[in-house]
Parts: structure tokens; sequence; C-alpha cells
């Protein structure tokens, strides 16, 4: 079965053979170095250059969410969250759970994020706001710099879940002013899943670090990871055989050209897939998308039969849950997938369309 699915995601095969080497111990210089290494070169990636700035926890992306909720808020914040879908429904359920006040920028699947969106919560005392970049349940790539000009004019922190926009689209911290930032192992490093990453602004851990321990979690608190990070370790156990398999991804890209050139690639595949799949007589929804993926949808076929169907040809793509069901379904541009693939795939959904099979 050829995956194009929104994570995990097809690994490279340079990068999953790292697993045969066996497994290492981890509290030891070489290690540690290894880490530290590898956290520098992911920091430049999302143009981070302050010293320390970045911990890895070993949990899904979920995790690092809810560690970003709990450990960037304190009683006396008041939240805003973009909610176009499952992910940023999910930061309002966090927040809720934490007991942080919050109000949600609701939007309709479909509805693109605009300034006007935002107008109602001017001047309003929020002091933080949540944003998943890339809403992956519908593939909206917000705007980043219209919101990054809202908190600055409001004087609010950023927060940016980036865990299906890391390596990509362009994301750059320190020029669009993102006070936290997350990521994970199994969508655009294309590795398995176990590997979590928050990179802070020097604000963003001047607030962390001095904030009342009583309203984190024990697992998740983040002052003991910046402390370990110093020797570059974590508190507890790391997904040790995730950060050999992320070393050897940095080295592909580093290899193939560097960052840019892997974004060019990726916005490449994006754009081919989405033009042929446009001629054969898809919709792409009309909304920013990211590179990461592409939804799509055919007039008088429901997306999840179509999803079902693609199975049968050996394809697996991501249905939608919920309302969007039946709307769309996405196919994913990351990992080892050619272009080959691409136009076997294109070739399946045509089938599809025409009735075929
Ligand atoms: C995949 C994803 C997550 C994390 O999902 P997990 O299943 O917990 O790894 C969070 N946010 C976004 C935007 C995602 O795409």
């Amino acid at each position: 079965m050829k995956i194009f699915t929104c994570g995990p995601v097809a690994m490279y095969p340079g990068v999953a053979s790292v697993r045969s080497k066996g497994i290492t111990y981890f509290r030891t210089p070489e290690y540690a170095l290894l880490v530290k290494r590898c956290l520098k070169t992911l920091s430049s990636y999302i143009g981070n250059d302050v010293d320390e700035s970045m911990i890895y926890m070993a949990c899904s992306g979920t995790g690092a969410m809810e560690a970003a909720v709990e450990n960037s808020t304190t009683a006396r914040d008041k939240a805003l969250v973009i909610n176009g879908g499952t992910f940023g429904h999910r930061f309002c359920e966090l927040l809720q759970y934490h007991n942080i006040e919050f109000e949600s920028v609701s939007l309709k699947w479909d509805e693109k994020l605009e300034a006007k969106h935002l107008e109602p919560f001017e001047g309003k005392n929020y002091t933080i706001l949540f944003v998943n970049h890339n809403e992956t349940s519908s593939g909206q790539l917000y705007d980043l710099n219209l919101l990054s000009s809202f908190c600055k004019k409001n004087g609010m922190m950023l927060v940016v879940d980036a865990i299906s926009s890391f390596l990509s689209d362009e994301l750059n911290m320190k020029r669009t002013g993102i006070d936290l930032l997350i990521f994970s192992s199994q969508k655009g490093l294309c590795c398995s899943p176990g590997c979590s990453f928050i990179s802070v602004s020097e604000r963003m851990k001047d607030k962390m670090l001095n904030k009342e321990r009583k309203n984190t979690t024990s697992y998740f608190d983040l002052r003991d990871y910046f402390l370990n990070m110093k020797r570059g370790q974590t508190p507890y156990t790391p997904a040790v055989m995730v950060i050999y398999e992320i070393c050897s991804m940095i080295e592909q890209i580093e290899q193939t050209g560097g960052l840019n050139k892997w974004l060019t690639n990726i916005a490449d595949k994006a754009s081919y897939f989405r033009n042929k799949a446009k001629q054969i007589g898809y919709t792409v929804p009309s909304y920013p998308i990211s590179n990461m993926l592409t939804p799509l949808s055919l007039k008088n076929i429901p997306a999840d039969y179509i999803a079902e169907k693609l199975k049968t040809y050996g394809f697996m793509v991501s249905p939608c849950g919920g309302d969007l069901a039946k709307k769309i379904f996405r196919v994913c541009h990351l990992g080892a997938t050619t272009k080959f693939d691409a136009d076997l795939l294109l070739d399946a959904l045509l089938e599809i369309k025409e009735g075929i099979k």
C-alpha cells in the first residue's frame, strides 16, 4: 500500500534503515552532543537563533500542544484560538481542560481567515493567541503575518502549532514574532511518530521559567526540560531511535541542497498534483492551502467513498471525519512518494471518477 496520508508519511529508505543499527543508551556525552547539534539545525529551520530555545519530548504532537497550553499560560491569561477545524477545536478543549479563560475565532471549514474575523477581538485584553498554522483537517494555511500584526497591536503572545507546516511551508519565528512553536517527528520530518519539539522566544522562555508550578502537570513541566537541555538531556527517556532517524533526515535535507531546496520540492510536488487533479475534474478549495496536502472533492461522489475505493488500487489517503467526511478527502505530499506515484494515484482518481472500477 502506498501511503499519501497526513502523517505518518512514507519514510525515506535511508532514514528507515537507521533502526537496524540498534538502540543505544542516552545518558552519555555522545548522545547529548548529537541532540544539541540536531536541535540547533532544527532551530535554524524555523528561524530561531535564541540560545537553548528548543526542547524535545517523547510524546505525540498533541502532547506538545498540551505542554504549550499549560506552560505558556497562567490563570491571569485570556486566550484567543483560531478555530477552523479539528486542531483548532483541540486547542479549545485543552484550554478548557486547564481552566484558562478563552474565546475562539470560529470559522467554517472553507472560510478564509481574514482581518475582519479578528476585528471583534481588538482591544479586549486578550493576552495570547493559539493557532494551527496549517489546520490539517481542511488544509487551510492561515496567514501568520496577519495574526502576528494583530498580536503586536494588542500586546499578545503568539503560539503556533506548526506540526503540519514545518518543512512544508515557510516559517520564521524571529521575523514573524512567534513566541512558541511546536512540531513533531511524523509529519514534515517524515520520521516515526513519538518525538515532539517546542521552540520558544526569549520572552516566552522567561515567562515559562518564572511560572508558578501549580499550573503544570509533572511530565509536561517544561522548566525541567529547559534545565536538562543545558547538558543535552531530557528529564525522562526520550524516543532515542526517532532522534537517530531525524539526524539522518537532516543529513538528507542538507545533502540535497538544504532547507530552501527542500521547501521548493514540496511546493512543486503539491502544485504538480493539484493542477493535474483539477484537469481531471476534481475540485480544490479556494482558501490558501499548505503545501503539505491537497484537499479534493468531486461532484456527485462522496469523498469518503473515493478514499475507500482508492484502497483497492493500493493507495491510502486521509479521509476527513465528522461533517467533512462526505465533502473532502486529503492527499499528502510529504515523504518518499515520487511524481510517478502521484501519476498512478491520479490515474486511479480518474478511473473512480469515470466509474470504471
Ligand atoms: C498531526 C497534528 C497534530 C498532532 O497529532 P498527534 O496525533 O497527536 O501527533 C497536531 N496539530 C496538527 C495541526 C496536526 O496536523
